[in-house]
């Protein structure tokens, strides 16, 4: 996908119903490339304008993402998978910036701006569904070097150790 293609005047897109969708790479998402563990995965995006209930132009963004994050605790790659969808309603007027706040979380109002970088809109949402603190399910640890895991954790281990004696 050619970047500038991924600029769009939302507002247009919306009006329209059209549809983008394709297949992003962490070394395509800088910031995004910045918290992970390394550049494999990929960011599947679909964006699909329409109109809301209340004729209000609206982005619905969904992605469906698989990259590596380092993992809190052994500092190692943990394969993360990530949906993320949301509604974004473009308001022509300010004070409805204001009012949207107490409303649903998965839905953003942002000003109806002229021209919009859904690879900057994309890169944002997938950075903010980042978990915190990703670590591996307990005891998933690793790899912590092969000898010295089995001395310390194997009761046989252990057995075959006193029996040579
Ligand atoms: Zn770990």
């Amino acid at each position: 996908m050619d970047a500038a293609a991924m600029v769009i005047d939302p507002t247009r897109f919306a009006r329209e119903g059209a549809r983008l969708t394709g297949v992003l790479t962490p070394a395509q998402l800088p910031r995004l490339a910045d918290v992970l563990a390394d550049e494999q995965g990929a960011v599947k995006y679909l964006v699909e304008g329409h109109m809301t209930a209340e004729a209000e132009p609206a982005l619905r963004i969904e992605l469906a993402v698989d990259v590596g994050v380092r993992c809190q605790r052994c500092l190692e790659r943990l394969p993360l998978h990530l949906e993320v969808r949301r509604d974004i309603v473009l308001a022509a007027d300010a004070s409805e910036l204001d009012a949207a706040d107490d409303e649903d979380e998965d839905i953003d109002v942002i000003p109806a701006v002229a021209r919009l970088d859904l690879l900057d809109l994309i890169e944002q949402e997938v950075v903010l569904g980042l978990p915190m603190a990703p670590r591996h399910a307990d005891d998933a640890c690793g790899p912590r070097p092969e000898g010295e895991a089995n001395k310390t954790s194997s009761p046989f281990s252990v057995l075959a150790e006193l029996k040579r004696h």
